[in-house]
């Protein structure tokens, strides 16, 4: 089992929710932290259940990093919004950041979050944290 945080910029939200309920049995098999708008999406497209950090820009994105930074959190998938500016893009760093610095695996668009699903498949499941 791994751990596993998805965090959607609100144009990716309805990806996120999509691309979630495509791989629900999977995810069903881990724990899943989201920050607080991505994740009730979540719940409500799939009745997944999701612990719920604060949203992202009141500092659900550094609750995620702080999970990275104490070996946490395995997968990181965060659907960036790259056409927008966000108003807590240092929070978006931080995070990338973090996720990058301590080699989680980590998708910021779907056909990746995709590949990272098969890699974890074959890693009988689990994340690199075990
Ligand atoms: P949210 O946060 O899920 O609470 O909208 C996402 C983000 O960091 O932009």
């Amino acid at each position: 089992m791994a751990q596993i945080g998805l965090v959607a910029h609100d144009d990716r939200k309805d990806d996120m929710a999509k691309w979630v309920k495509t791989h629900q049995d999977q995810l069903s098999q881990h724990d899943l932290f989201a920050t607080g708008t991505t994740g009730s999406r979540i719940v409500s497209a799939t009745g997944l259940s999701v612990t719920l950090l604060k949203s992202g820009p009141l500092g659900g994105d550094q609750q995620l990093g702080a999970m990275i930074a104490e070996g946490r959190l395995d997968v990181l998938i965060f659907l960036i919004d790259p056409l927008s500016a966000q108003p807590h893009d240092v929070d978006v760093k931080a995070l990338t950041r973090l996720a990058t610095l301590y080699d989680v695996l980590f998708a910021c668009n779907k056909i990746t979050a995709d590949a990272v699903l098969n890699a974890l498949k074959d890693n009988g499941g689990n994340g690199a944290h075990g």
